[in-house]
């Protein structure tokens, strides 16, 4: 069993930890929220004061946090947890961030010794409390060997898709096509509605035919369609808009950085971009349907 230091327990961070102290392993926590340190510390974690107690002996340092920034600001620096990591310790990063910030963190961790993988995630917050999370690996395949028994008791599905911030690449790409296929779905749905038809009925007929996605089956942009979706409890929970936003401008950025079009990508960009103006920036981003519903999707 390992010593592992888990930094971020937020949506996805709550549950990943979770999973982790069912499997037996020993875990100092850390997040800005205390209420997040209290919930981990009921399942059997140890709250640590800072990012930097929580390393404290880790040999393993995860984390979850939202964006590049806060990733950077964790582990560079003279205070940041590379200068504290013991030489041989492995970190896993788990946030979804830009391609060359994961690059920079990793070659500033190999250059202290410490092997470093970015492993971003899919599968929403429901395969994080579930334990069948897809992981999307860039780094060494040493390092992710040693990562695979961790990864394996918080998700079911490992890829390695290459060197240090392919799994970034591979992860904007999925979520990519996500955004583009939940405002799709959004306005299918808003179309059928406004002729009259049941979302629900025609959900279920999408469902089995080849408009069927996550966004039909799983997370349903459409309130009251499907029990456990977002939609049906206030957009509250799931995958927040901005976090949308955000991995949508990454792609954007990834985009340009090698001359890739990416027309729908940027439209899609733009909608999320309009869904966190009207308000709904916090809320899961199948509340993008919003824009598109008239009335307002449920009302
Ligand atoms: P979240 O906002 O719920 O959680 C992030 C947590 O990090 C918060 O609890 C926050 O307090 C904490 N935090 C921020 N800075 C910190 C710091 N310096 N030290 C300690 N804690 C800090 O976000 P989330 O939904 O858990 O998403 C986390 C990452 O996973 C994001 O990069 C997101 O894009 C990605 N992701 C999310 C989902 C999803 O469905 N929510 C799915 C796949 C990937």
């Amino acid at each position: 069993m390992s010593r592992i230091a888990f930094i971020g327990l937020g949506h996805m961070g709550g549950p990943m930890a979770a999973n982790l102290l069912k499997a037996g392993h020993e875990l100092q926590v850390f997040d800005l929220v205390p209420a997040a340190v209290e919930a981990a510390v009921a399942l059997g974690a140890r709250a640590a004061a800072s990012a930097a107690e929580a390393v404290d002996g880790a040999e393993v340092a995860i984390s979850m946090l939202p964006a590049s920034r806060h990733v950077e600001g964790l582990y560079l620096g003279a205070d940041g947890l590379l200068a504290r990591l013991a030489p041989q310790a492995l970190a896993i990063d788990c946030s979804t961030i830009a391609p060359a910030s994961a690059q920079k963190v990793a070659a500033a961790a190999a250059a202290r010794g410490v092997a470093m993988i970015d492993a971003p995630v899919s599968g929403g917050t429901a395969g994080a409390a579930a334990g069948t999370l897809t992981f999307i690996v860039g780094g060494e395949a040493a390092a992710l060997e040693r990562a695979r028994p961790l990864l394996q008791a918080m998700g079911r599905n490992v890829f390695h898709m290459g060197a240090s911030g392919a799994g970034q690449v591979a992860k904007l790409c999925n979520n990519m096509a996500l955004g583009v296929i939940m405002a799709a779905t959004g306005e299918a749905l808003a179309l059928g509605a406004a002729h009259g038809l049941d979302p629900a009925a025609l959900s279920q007929m999408m469902a089995v035919s080849t408009g069927r996605s996550w966004a039909t089956e799983v997370c349903n942009p459409w309130p009251g369609v499907l029990e456990n979706a977002p939609a049906s409890r206030g957009y509250s929970g799931g995958f927040g808009s901005d976090l949308m936003l955000k991995d949508l401008g990454l792609a954007a950025e990834a985009a340009m950085g090698v001359g890739s079009p990416i027309p729908l990508g940027e439209l899609a960009r733009n909608l999320y971009a309009l869904n966190a103006r009207a308000g709904r920036g916090g809320l899961d981003f199948s509340s993008v349907i919003q824009l598109l519903a008239k009335p307002a999707a449920g009302a």
